[in-house]
């Protein structure tokens, strides 16, 4: 269930007003803040994010946007549902642009609320843009994302000295076929975190294989992260994709490729081993 301060689609007019940004910077303008909310727990919300939400005359907030961040929401500011659900945008990216200049040209001060950080496949840049370029004043405060999130609370170091010098984050995400160097990102030698990779298992598995990366890769599957249910399931190269079927892994779910992801056994090998000692001191 997502908050249900007010009716979701459509409620509120698109004018035309955005396309005379004249008018724009005439008109008694309010501010659009385009908000990072983390992962999922709300503990993970800056401090600014959290100003902006209780400062809005109006919040727009997305799939990504955890219960439990929705329940903060002050009870008596208009939130609206704007996400996507795959395969079904429920309002065009074009329309939402529209309708946050459009609030704010009515002098709203307005919180466009995202999962994860809105520069990191967010779609934080397009909203940017459409919004000075209709001469709104427009402020991005960024929020912990996902890769960083997850697995973190999944006890997965994403860089570790002699393990992995860096990281790179790549989108599963295509219309068609996934535009991206495989030999390239294979001979890397980082970690690779897939966003929105789910439907794109067996691709990725397959290109990574293909572009040189060995068969016994760990992986790691982080489902729900940072949120009460997160669950992290671990495989490696060759056989996620199977891992991911078997397990039934839903949306949001990220995807974990590297060998930091064997540091999981080992941190909490050292957790077990620290309760026996204490059990038998
Ligand atoms: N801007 C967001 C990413 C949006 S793309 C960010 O910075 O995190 C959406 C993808 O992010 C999802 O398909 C999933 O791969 C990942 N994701 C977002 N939240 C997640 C969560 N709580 N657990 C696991 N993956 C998540």
């Amino acid at each position: 269930m997502k908050h249900t301060a007010t009716n979701t689609k459509a409620a509120i007019p698109i004018n035309s007003r955005v396309n005379d940004p004249q008018a724009a910077l005439n008109a008694r303008s309010g501010k659009v803040w385009l908000v990072g909310a983390g992962p999922g727990d709300a503990e993970l919300l800056t401090v600014k994010a959290l100003r902006a939400i209780n400062s809005a005359d109006i919040i727009f907030y997305d799939q990504l946007v955890s219960e439990e961040i929705c329940a903060l929401f002050p009870k008596n500011t208009p939130a609206l549902y704007v996400g996507k659900v795959k395969n079904n945008h429920s309002i065009p990216q074009e329309d939402l642009n529209l309708l946050l200049v459009n609030q704010a040209q009515l002098g709203l001060n307005v919180c466009r609320i995202k999962g994860g950080d809105p520069f990191v496949f967010g779609r934080g840049g397009e909203e940017l843009l459409a919004l000075r370029r209709a001469g709104v004043e427009a402020e991005v405060i960024p929020g912990i994302t996902s890769a960083s999130g997850c697995s973190t609370y999944a006890d997965i170091p994403l860089t570790h000295r002699g393990i992995a010098q860096g990281c790179t984050f790549v989108t599963g995400h295509a219309e068609k076929t996934l535009d991206v160097n495989w030999s390239a990102l294979a001979q890397l030698n980082h970690t690779l975190v897939f966003y929105m990779g789910l439907t794109r298992a067996g691709d990725i598995s397959a290109n990574l294989l293909a572009g040189g990366l060995a068969a016994d890769t760990p992986v790691a599957i982080i489902e729900n992260g940072c949120r009460k249910d997160q669950r992290d399931i671990i495989s490696d190269l060759k056989n996620f994709p199977e891992a991911v079927l078997r397990e039934h892994v839903k949306s949001p779910a990220l995807i974990i490729v590297g060998h930091v992801v064997s540091l999981k056994e080992q941190l909490q090998v050292e957790v077990w081993m620290q309760e026996a000692k204490r059990m038998t001191a």
